[in-house]
C-alpha cells in the first residue's frame, strides 16, 4: 500500500477546503497534530480515516468518517466547526470564536 506523507495529507486538506467552501483550522499546531493523526490513518487503513475517531473494524463500516465525514456537512452550518475542528465555515473562521466541544452524532440514533 502506498503511503501518505505528511505533505500530501496537507494538500488533500487544503483540496477538501477549497472544494467546500471551508477553511483550515489557523491554528497551526492543532492543525499539524490533525494533519499527523489522518496520515497515520491512511497508513494504517488505507483511507482516511477522521483522526479523531476510532475505526469500526473495515473500510465499509467506517465509510460515513472518511474524511471529510458525512456528519462535517451538519456541523459545520450548525456549529461553525467539524467534529474533529479541522475544518471550519468562513463566517466562524472571520468571528475568532473558540472552537468547542460538539457531540459526535456518529452513533446518533
Ligand atoms: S470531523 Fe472533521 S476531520 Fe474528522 S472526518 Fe469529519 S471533516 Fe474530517
Amino acid at each position: 500500500m502506498t503511503q501518505k506523507t505528511l505533505e500530501q495529507t496537507r494538500l488533500f486538506t487544503r483540496m477538501v477546503a477549497e472544494k467546500q467552501g471551508w477553511v483550515l483550522n489557523p491554528d497551526t499546531e492543532f492543525y499539524e497534530s490533525l494533519v499527523e493523526g489522518l496520515t497515520a490513518n491512511y497508513n494504517r487503513y488505507g483511507y482516511y480515516l477522521c483522526p479523531c475517531r476510532d475505526s469500526d473494524g473495515s473500510r465499509e463500516a467506517d465509510k460515513d468518517a472518511i474524511c471529510p465525514c458525512v456528519w462535517s456537512r451538519k456541523d459545520i452550518p450548525e456549529f461553525g466547526h467539524c467534529y474533529c475542528a479541522l475544518y471550519l465555515s468562513h463566517e466562524f473562521a472571520e468571528s475568532g470564536a473558540p472552537c468547542r466541544a460538539i457531540a459526535d452524532r456518529r452513533y446518533e440514533a
